[in-house]
């Protein structure tokens, strides 16, 4: 039998729910001041929301969901002008206050000020497709001239200390090539950069196979925000990601995963940790070292992980040497690590960190129209229905009852859709 590249068999499940998960989403604004293409929302000006109506907001979360984090996002975060008081409430509640953000706003004032009133991580959002503009450097630049601005965040955040620094980027066909520089990169700065995001993009496009209702009502295909008007790939699956990474890290290995709604053989989000220093990735956690974490972490703080703090993830031979009897993945970098030692013991004065990679397989699209969507969904955040209703949806397909007061049905263009009934 031919060898999957991504065995669900070898993963552990990761044990996030709706009631329960280690991320909660919130949205204080829709505005941007970037229009990247292959963003799920619409950029709309003069779209603050109040903070009482952002508090009511994580009231509601609370009452709904154990969370261990809540992503800042929007829009742009940096521009909803209570950004401070917003992070300072976060953490007032005991959760951490993580700002997705595309970075143009953050200055070292601004960033002192976040430190202070709480920031726990920033999710930096860098890639070739956000029309970067309005810093003329960053105009029309790859994917690996981007790391420089990458780098210029880093150093920022690894400056003023303390602060959790990922990054994410969306990834298209073309640019999928360019996921092993972006590992490779991550690697050298492994000291400073603590996560990697890949996105995989998800749009509409015109050879949609799909007519789209709402309710009752056909809409448009390329009335749908997230459309594209040309033919490009949008199933670029999780594993083809791993295949990609593997031509520089053939040993990289996914640890944990959420499978997705309706296709529990797809890997919604694929988490790998790795151990490592600026020279080698001594190797890779296995799915018993995050079930341990998840658990004890859960068992501690009645929740499940969703951030570490730098300082945890730079006790990467601590980790080594307390958790190698109770994971193979560990045991095998442990073992590589006390080679590496025994080679020159003065090594054993270089820092050794963890890293996680992430990959996100947004929406996938069924043939009988079913959408699958992250089993556990931690992007979940909050809506208001036209009757006042107040729910938990997926962030990513919140344009939807914004625009159409309903998520959307898509049903194959030869089957004849069911008109609900009033
Ligand atoms: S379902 Fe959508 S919002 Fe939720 S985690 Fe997946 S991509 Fe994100």
């Amino acid at each position: 039998m031919e060898a999957r590249t991504v065995d669900a068999a070898r993963l552990y499940r990761l044990p996030w729910t709706m009631p329960d998960n280690g991320i909660t989403w919130l949205e204080p604004t829709a505005h941007c001041n970037l229009n990247c293409y292959g963003c799920y929302r619409k950029n709309i000006k003069n779209s603050n929301k109040s903070l009482e109506e952002v508090k009511h907001e994580l009231d509601f979360f609370q009452s709904m969901r154990k969370t261990d984090c809540i992503s800042i996002a929007g829009g742009e975060p940096l521009l909803y002008p209570h950004i401070v008081e917003l992070v300072a409430d976060i953490k007032s509640r005991g959760l951490k206050p993580i700002i997705n953000s595309n970075g143009i706003a953050l200055t070292k004032e601004l960033l002192h000020e976040l430190k202070k009133a709480g920031v726990f991580g920033f999710t930096f959002h860098i890639d070739s497709k956000q029309g970067r503009g309005r810093g003329p450097e960053w105009e029309g630049k790859s994917e690996l001239e981007l790391n420089q601005l990458r780098l210029h965040y880093a150093e920022m955040l690894a400056s003023e200390g303390g602060i959790a620094c990922s990054f994410n980027s969306t990834v298209y066909e073309d640019t999928l090539q360019y996921v092993p520089d972006l590992v490779e990169w991550a690697h050298r700065h492994i000291d400073i950069v603590n996560t990697m995001v890949f996105i995989l993009f998800r749009y509409i496009t015109p050879d949609t196979p799909y007519d789209f209702y709402a309710g009752s009502k056909k809409i448009i295909w390329n009335d749908i925000h997230y459309h594209s008007e040309k033919e490009e790939k949008t199933d670029i699956m999780a594993p083809d990601v791993v295949a990609e990474i593997r031509k520089r890290y053939p040993d990289f290995s996914p640890a944990a995963y959420l499978n997705g709604t309706h296709a529990p053989d797809h890997f919604k989000w694929l988490l790998t940790e790795r151990v490592g220093n600026k020279n080698r990735i001594f190797g890779y956690a296995g799915s018993k070292f995050i079930e341990l974490v998840m658990t004890l972490y859960h068992y501690k703080r009645d929740r499940y992980l969703s951030y570490a703090t730098p300082k945890t993830l730079g006790l990467g031979r601590t980790t080594l040497f307390n958790t190698w009897m109770f994971d193979s993945g560990i045991r095998k970098a442990f073992r590589k690590y006390l080679a590496y030692l025994a080679a020159n013991p003065f090594r054993v004065f270089r820092k050794v960190n963890m890293q996680s990679i992430m990959i996100i397989q947004p929406v996938d699209l069924m043939p009988n129209g079913d959408q699958s969507m992250c089993d556990g969904c931690p992007d979940i955040t909050y809506w208001k229905d036209k009757d006042g209703k107040e729910q938990l949806v997926w962030s990513c397909r919140l344009e939807e009852p914004m625009q159409y007061g309903d998520f959307l049905r898509m049903v194959p263009k030869n089957e004849k859709a069911e008109v609900p009934e009033n």
